[in-house]
């Protein structure tokens, strides 16, 4: 007897279950809970809303329903497919191609060829790696930073001696012949 109650009353059940999803198919009752959270501006598939409610609705966005796609910014996009010809014709155009450069020479210093207004990058190369140890013998003199005298300095190489004018300057003496290069 247990059995067959509890197999009534899971009929009964699932029947007010399909009895209510059909009277909500045909638009009879539209109850609030059941209804759909997200409204969506379809082609007239949904019930259409009765009289008040449509008033109220049209009352609240006069101009139209709002519409999933009008947070996207719409980009232009192409319509048509570029064929490689036309592809190849613009990416190998006579304004892109490379041109020949007629003021290269070689440099005086060193011989290597440079551009005749830039300076020659293997000469600055050697510079900055002078300087770098010019640098690293002033730092070791000082012993640590923010131990830099408040004077000038002057870098002496093997062999010169400091003028007048170096007298209150401090002396950086290098245990090398000056490079020629190297003023
Ligand atoms: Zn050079």
């Amino acid at each position: 007897m247990m059995n067959i109650s509890a197999l009534v009353h899971s009929l009964r059940c699932s029947l007010l279950h399909i009895e209510s999803r059909l009277l909500q198919a045909a638009g009879r009752t539209l109850d609030r809970q059941l209804a759909p959270a997200l409204a969506v501006n379809g082609p007239g598939l949904l019930p259409q809303l009765d009289g008040e409610e449509e008033l109220e609705e049209q009352h609240h966005d006069p101009e139209r329903s709002p519409d999933l796609l009008d947070g996207i910014l719409w980009m232009a996009a192409p319509k048509k497919r570029r064929t490689i010809e036309i592809n190849r014709t613009r990416r190998r155009a006579e304004s892109k191609i490379l041109q020949v450069k007629n003021n290269i020479e070689p440099c005086p210093e060193c011989g290597h060829l440079k551009q005749k207004h830039i300076m020659c990058g293997f000469c600055y190369a050697k510079v900055c790696k002078e300087t770098a140890l010019i640098r690293q013998q002033m730092k070791a003199m000082e012993g640590g930073p923010l131990a830099a005298p408040s004077v000038e300095t002057v870098v002496l190489y093997e062999g010169e001696a400091p003028s007048e004018l170096d007298k209150d300057k401090r002396i950086v003496e290098r245990a090398r012949k000056r490079p020629a290069w190297f003023s």
